[in-house]
């Protein structure tokens, strides 16, 4: 374990924020966890933090005390085997297990392949993509209590995941460390092409999308998102901000009224899910900034950091964009980075 007291954390969040804390644990293996509940007893401000990929640090100085989990020296020494599961340890980077699993021949994340972040930050927003949501390979997630210093494991049906959504992200102020995640990864796991752009990519690669394998799928989803999101380390941004509302169908025949083109997706649950890019595009807003907190030129939905940005400006940004969408339809759009403040 380490201690880095007054940390700079300005280069560990994807955005490029500004942002200083009280302290930093970095914590190197398990034993460290236990020494935890000792060092945090009298602290109230605790945050987890992993990559940085989907947290603005709205202040510059934060009384915060900030764990991080380090990466394990090697891949294998960050998986392991439990009977049908793969267990990996929350450290390890996303991008590095997906391209593990699909070397191996393994099945089940490969179109969640590129999400930047640690695996311990996967369940928090639930990570999704092309058509693929972690809870659907997901077993159970093992949190360390840092209050009581007890490990626990909360099945899937427990972390109540939705969309961009799970009791962790929904009750932030529980004293919880995610450790482990145990994944079922298969060689026979049935590919997931229900978007057209993955199978097109596939296609103008001469690769029969019933045929590809799990490398070649998320290698043509790795080449689409490069084409589609700046990469935070010449743009600085946290991906999309906004979730894409969903609303009942009732609301959807009176915003179609107005806007026939509005894009839209049914859910399983009769509601619809509508494109929040489409709805800040329609504010006219795409071209404006706060500081130097804008939008990226090829998608309203991604804010990024034009250089000098702090967290405020971002949040100004975002609050300008909330306000305009909900006097354009009545849609209160939601963030999807956590936010950390001061108080
Ligand atoms: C370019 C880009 C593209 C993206 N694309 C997608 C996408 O397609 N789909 C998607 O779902 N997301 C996407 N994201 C968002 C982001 O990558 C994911 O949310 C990712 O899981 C965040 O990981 P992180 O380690 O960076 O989390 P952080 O930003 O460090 O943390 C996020 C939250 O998780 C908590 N947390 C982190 N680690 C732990 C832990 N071990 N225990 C308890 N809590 C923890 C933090 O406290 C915080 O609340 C994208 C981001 C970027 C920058």
């Amino acid at each position: 374990m380490r201690i880095f007291p007054k940390a700079d954390l300005t280069g560990r969040n994807t955005l490029a924020l500004p942002a200083r804390c009280a302290r930093l644990i970095e914590l190197e293996n398990r034993t460290d966890f236990k020494q935890l509940k000792e060092l945090l007893e009298e602290d109230s401000h605790v945050c987890v933090l992993g990559e940085g990929s989907n947290t603005v640090f709205v202040d510059t100085d934060l009384p915060h005390t900030v764990i991080h989990l380090k990466p394990p020296a090697t891949m294998t020494q960050g998986i392991a085997r439990e009977n049908d599961l793969f267990v990996v340890d929350a450290g390890l980077s996303w991008r590095e297990l997906v391209q593990w699993s699909v070397n191996q021949g393994l099945g089940g994340i490969e179109n969640l392949a590129a999400i930047p972040g640690a695996c311990g930050a996967a369940p928090v927003q639930n990570i999704g993509a092309y058509g693929v949501e972690l809870k659907d390979v997901l077993e159970w997630v093992e949190v360390f209590d840092w209050q009581q210093g007890l490990f626990q494991r909360l099945s899937n049906a427990e972390c109540q995941f939705d969309y961009r959504n799970s009791l962790f992200k929904r009750e932030p102020h529980r004293p919880w460390l995610i450790t482990r995640l145990a994944l079922r990864l298969r060689p026979d796991t049935p590919l997931r092409l229900g978007y057209t752009g993955v199978r097109e990519a596939l296609q103008a690669q001469g690769i029969s999308p019933q045929q590809a394998s799990y490398a070649q799928v998320a290698q043509a989803i790795t080449a689409l998102r490069a084409s589609k999101l700046p990469d935070p380390r010449t743009l600085p941004n946290a991906g999309s901000f906004f979730k894409n509302p969903v609303i009942s169908a009732q609301k959807l025949q009176a915003l179609l009224a107005q806007w026939p083109a509005l894009p839209h997706w049914k859910q399983a649950d009769g509601q619809h899910k509508v494109s929040a890019a489409w709805l800040i595009e329609k504010t006219g807003l795409k071209n404006q900034r706060v500081g130097d907190a804008g939008f990226y030129n090829k998608h309203a939905l991604i804010l990024v950091n034009h250089g000098q940005a702090t967290g405020a400006d971002v949040a100004g940004l975002a609050k300008k964009v909330i306000e305009s969408v909900k006097q354009a339809c009545g849609i209160v759009l939601e963030s999807e980075p956590v936010t950390v403040r001061a108080t």
